[in-house]
């Protein structure tokens, strides 16, 4: 379970002042359900996302992730919230001297995995995502669905309860930006949990979802049929 309890969050100015973010905002997300978090650029969705990861902490409020606070965790436990999770950021680039299957690896041998359990995670993620036939191409001889697909298998391979996506779709043309989404709400109804950040109303209308609007520092429901 997700939960944002009354949670500020504001960035430091030039002029010395502070930008607010979000401000006492409360949320909660289950197990197994699937949310949009859309607003304009600037409104808040990453932040949301990295609080959620805790790569952020709140000035204000709590955030819990499952049995994780934000105000109680210790920073030698943030590497195990951080491996409940799957993230899709656009930050988190492949490695272009390695693999989809090396990159897809990558992740896995710090969690101290014997070598065939990481062959065995790897070769199910990239199954899972449809890549199995490219697992020796690197990013550059993938197109850009499949690159982003392989950023799924990333994700998704240490079996994640919950994935958080950055705009996944952002930088796709509209057909392989609908394959992208139709993969992630597969994943959704296999069981994960999805929380995907977006401005792109395309995708929401045609995927619709629990859609949650970042508006002023507050979120609130809105029906995707009306944006
Ligand atoms: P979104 O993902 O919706 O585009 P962000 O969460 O990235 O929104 O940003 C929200 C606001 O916070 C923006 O005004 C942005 O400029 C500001 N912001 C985000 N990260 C930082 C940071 N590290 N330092 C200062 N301001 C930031």
């Amino acid at each position: 379970m997700i939960e944002l309890r009354d949670v500020t969050v504001s960035y430091p100015l030039p002029n010395g002042t502070r930008k607010t973010v979000v401000e006492n905002l409360s949320l909660e997300i289950r197990r197994s359900e699937m949310a949009y978090l859309i607003g304009p650029t600037g409104s808040g969705k990453s932040t949301l996302l990295r609080l959620l990861y805790m790569d952020r902490f709140p000035d204000k409020g709590v955030v819990r992730v499952d049995e994780y606070r934000s105000d109680r965790i210790r920073k030698k436990d943030i590497p195990y919230l951080r491996r409940s999770m799957g993230v899709v950021f656009q930050d988190f680039q492949l490695l272009p001297d390695r693999s989809a299957y090396e990159n897809v690896a990558f992740a896995l041998y710090v969690t101290g995995k014997s070598g065939a359990e990481v062959k065995h995670d790897v070769m199910r993620a990239l199954a899972r995502v449809g890549l199995s036939h490219k697992r020796n191409q690197y990013p550059h001889e993938l197109s850009g669905g499949e690159q982003q697909r392989v950023v799924i298998a990333r994700a998704i391979a240490n079996h994640p309860w919950v994935l958080l996506a950055d705009e996944p779709t952002g930088n796709l043309d509209p057909g392989v930006a609908d394959e992208i989404q139709e993969l992630l709400v597969s994943l959704h109804r296999q069981g994960m949990t999805l929380l995907m950040a977006t401005h792109d109303y395309r995708i929401v209308k045609k995927y619709p979802a629990r859609t949650l609007a970042l508006m002023n520092g507050q979120v609130v429901e809105v029906d995707p049929e009306t944006l």
